[in-house]
């Protein structure tokens, strides 16, 4: 079967040339017709994540957003939003923990989700906390807000620029010789390479999210209207200099040419959280970390919550402790993923995060 997506991008490069990395992405995952969340469910195995390996994660999550609710002054009501729910694991287990809490009643549970098909899992796993769907991460309710996300970040569309030793030239996604989709350099400088490109001085490619602007400039604003607001990100992606060449395509668990067939395949970049830091710093937001998913987990308590679930399920020990160990171990999540909180300024430092200096 042809696949009518990866013609409709070849027909639109040969008339109108070739596309920056973010344009296909965006098409690739958001055309309202053939794209990858109008037409995959997603609910297959396109994708593993932390909170589907193990219950730990959202519970800790649920545990942390109850303790920062408290060092926020208690507000009531306050929306608790969630971008990219996916599956919904996540946001389950947290309630679970959630309503046992006094956050559990002052909480208005909002989600921003761009698949149909996921929403409609959402809709339903989540209907005992009447979520209100948002139209996207950048409209935001006006009410102290919490949000939370998991693997959302990664999902935004990377534009990727390469340095000839003078000029940055971006990489386009034209066509090759047999007429297939290929990546290949400008013939022109980038008139916008961004100047903010956090690429080393060795580096001779870098890719940078613009939809990370997008966000940032939008909480930044939410938070300058005086709205309470804390925002715990957690993806993969690097510290100290901008990701190079991370473009990846997933189908059922496994990774594929993101070029073979466009709309039917998850599409992920790395974040560059040093980038991100950055902007968020710039606009005028608090930062803590980011800091390794591990630690992060560990400083939240994870090794007494596992303790806590063996000894209510004994028979499910190994389950529970292999989950959880994926979740922090070094050659596993541990390191890789991070986690990031943006807040509006003048709250107390979050938990999880060592405490900032000075
Ligand atoms: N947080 C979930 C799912 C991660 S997959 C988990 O950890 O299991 C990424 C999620 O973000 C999916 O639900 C996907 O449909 C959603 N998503 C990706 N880009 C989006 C966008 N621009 N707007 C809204 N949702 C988006």
């Amino acid at each position: 079967m042809g696949n009518r997506l990866k013609d409709r991008l070849i027909r639109q490069i040969r008339l109108d040339g070739p596309i920056p990395m973010s344009l296909f992405m965006q098409i690739c995952l958001h055309d309202p017709v053939d794209g990858y969340y109008a037409t995959r469910p997603g609910l297959g195995s396109d994708f593993t994540t932390a909170p589907e390996l193990s219950q730990t994660f959202g519970e800790l999550i649920g545990a942390w957003v109850a303790h920062e609710w408290q060092s926020m002054g208690k507000p009531a009501p306050f929306a608790l939003i969630e971008y990219g729910p996916g599956r919904a694991r996540l946001m389950s287990d947290a309630l679970r923990i959630l309503n046992h809490t006094p956050a559990g009643e002052a909480l208005r549970l909002h989600l921003v989700e761009a698949s149909p098909a996921l929403r409609a899992v959402q809709t339903e796993t989540l209907a005992h906390a009447s979520p209100v769907f948002l139209d996207g991460p950048e409209r935001l309710p006006d009410m102290p807000t919490m949000i939370v996300a998991n693997e959302f970040l990664d999902c935004l569309p990377a534009r990727q620029f390469a340095h000839d030793g003078d000029h940055w030239r971006e990489r386009l996604v034209g066509l090759g010789r047999e007429g297939t989709l290929t990546l290949g350099l400008d013939a022109n400088d980038a008139l916008t390479a961004p100047h903010d490109l956090n690429a080393s001085p060795s580096t001779t490619l870098a890719e940078v999210q613009p939809g990370l602007n997008t966000l940032v400039d939008a909480l930044a604003a939410h938070s300058k209207r005086g709205t309470l607001m804390r925002v715990l990100l957690v993806d993969y992606g690097t510290m100290d200099t901008a990701p190079s060449d991370t473009l990846r395509a997933y189908k059922a668990g496994k990774q594929v040419d993101p070029f073979a067939a466009p709309g039917e395949a998850d599409l992920t970049v790395d974040v560059d959280f040093g980038r991100l830091k950055r902007l968020a710093m710039t606009a005028g937001l608090s930062v803590a970390g980011p800091v390794p998913q591990g630690a992060f987990l560990g400083a939240l308590g994870l090794q007494t919550r596992l303790d806590r679930l063996i000894r209510a399920a004994p028979d499910k020990a190994d389950d529970l402790f292999v989950g959880a160990q994926r979740l922090v171990a070094p050659s596993e999540m541990g390191e890789r993923f991070k986690a990031i909180c943006l807040s509006s300024p003048g709250l107390p430092d979050p938990a999880g995060f060592p405490a900032r200096a000075g």
